[in-house]
């Protein structure tokens, strides 16, 4: 048997490059599960170390730190995709790596993650690779792809490295503002709806999904998370269709997201891939029965993929910022008291010692007998956090 396919027993260490939230919800599910957890990240009390064995500090680039690193664990996985190649490559001659260099490779570039899911038949928004204002012009006018999106090729998230153009006349500005010598132009989508799949691939080769998770974002960051999407069967058939297929053309083994648009006339277009488990997924920690961290565990461990049965009819998550925390972080402490009035939400905060605009620092989430009643607990909730209690 290939030896990256074998069972990786509890009780062993497994590693995790990185140290943010996703990296301590994982570790949380890990030791549950009697698994060590050594992260990994040039930063000291992160959300991860806090809640590890070990927390090793060090840079990414710092290859022979890797390398020791990695032959400490018997495995070892990521929390973000834009790890460096030479990182996960020096990882990978000491210890099994999942997903493997090749899935980071593809999913780490929004040009190479385009061109790999339109060559391999998947539905994307029209779009095309550009080098220069030139290139740019000629590719907005010759592929109709006004009004669009202008999008940096290489990495970015959340919304950053990425303006919208309308006309012929936005795109010189457009080009200097993103500044940069390789981009995506993608056609604007009207959209009813953004969503993701969230599934897991285990060593066997299974697929395992949580069916459709409908995302509401605001200024690109996501917001609220709502599960089941409300959107009709055949579209939600169509998502989960195409999510598989991805895992498998890929060879994915551990999570992945599929992030995704529901166009104004029913189409399904994928918009991006993270090879791991994703902000929309947190509401599958209360609302299913293995969430997606324990997948991911097991998926990299070689054990087989839990359940993915509903606790609920409905679920929801609301995302907390640092903007929670208002204008004087140091001393207006949100009223995690007036949040938690309503039994049925449950707070988790992922231990950043700062609270800045725009950072993710928690999460609420709800499970109920409907998706209104869902995101009326979590919303009210997190409005709960920021008013003046009478006393
Ligand atoms: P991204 O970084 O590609 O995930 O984009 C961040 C957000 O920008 C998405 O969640 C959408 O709300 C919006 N967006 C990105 N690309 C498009 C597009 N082609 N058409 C419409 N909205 C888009």
């Amino acid at each position: 048997m290939n030896p990256s396919r074998q069972a990786i027993e509890p009780g062993a260490a497994i590693g995790v490059l990185g140290s943010g939230q996703l990296g301590r919800m994982f570790t949380i599910a890990a030791r549950r599960l009697g698994y060590r957890v050594h992260t990994y990240s040039p930063e000291t009390d992160t959300p991860t170390g806090q809640v590890a064995d070990v927390e090793v500090v060090a840079p990414y680039d710092d290859l022979d730190a890797v390398r020791k690193f990695a032959s400490q664990v018997k495995v070892l996985t990521f929390e973000f995709e834009n790890v460096p190649a030479a990182t996960a490559r020096a990882a990978a001659e000491k210890t099994i790596v999942h997903p493997d260099g090749q899935v980071l490779h593809i999913t780490q570039h929004r040009a190479r993650e385009k061109t790999f899911l339109r060559d391999n038949g998947f539905p994307v928004t029209p779009f095309a690779l550009v080098h220069s204002l030139e290139e740019l012009t000629t590719a907005a006018r010759e592929q109709n792809l006004l009004p669009g999106v202008l999008k940096t090729a290489g990495f970015g998230y959340d919304g950053k490295g990425q303006v919208k153009v309308r006309t012929l006349e936005d795109l010189p500005a457009a080009w200097q503002a993103i500044s940069t010598t390789e981009a995506v132009l993608e056609k604007m989508v009207d959209f009813e709806m953004e969503m993701s799949v969230v599934a897991a691939r285990g060593v066997d080769g299974r697929v395992v999904d949580y069916g459709v998770i409908e995302n509401i974002h605001a200024n690109h960051i996501l917001d609220l998370s709502v599960w089941p999407a409300r959107i009709p069967a055949s579209a939600g058939a169509r998502a989960v269709e195409v999510a598989h297929a991805i895992l498998q053309k890929l060879d994915v083994i551990g999570v992945m997201a599929v992030e995704m648009f529901l166009t104004r006339d029913g189409q399904v277009l994928v918009n991006e891939l993270a090879p791991r488990p994703h902000n929309s997924g947190h509401l599958t920690i209360e609302g299913h029965n293995s969430c997606q961290f324990e997948q991911q565990v097991r998926a990299v461990c070689g054990l087989p993929l839990g359940g993915v049965e509903p606790l609920a009819p409905a679920s929801a998550m609301a995302n907390l910022l640092g903007d929670v925390w208002g204008d004087r972080p140091d001393v207006d402490s949100p009223h995690w008291d007036l949040a938690l009035t309503d039994p049925a939400v449950k707070l988790h905060l992922y231990g950043k010692a700062s609270a800045r605009k725009g950072r993710k620092m928690g999460h609420l989430t709800a499970r109920a007998a409907s998706t209104q009643q869902a995101i009326d607990a979590v919303l009210g909730a997190r409005q709960r956090l920021t008013v003046q209690p009478s006393r």
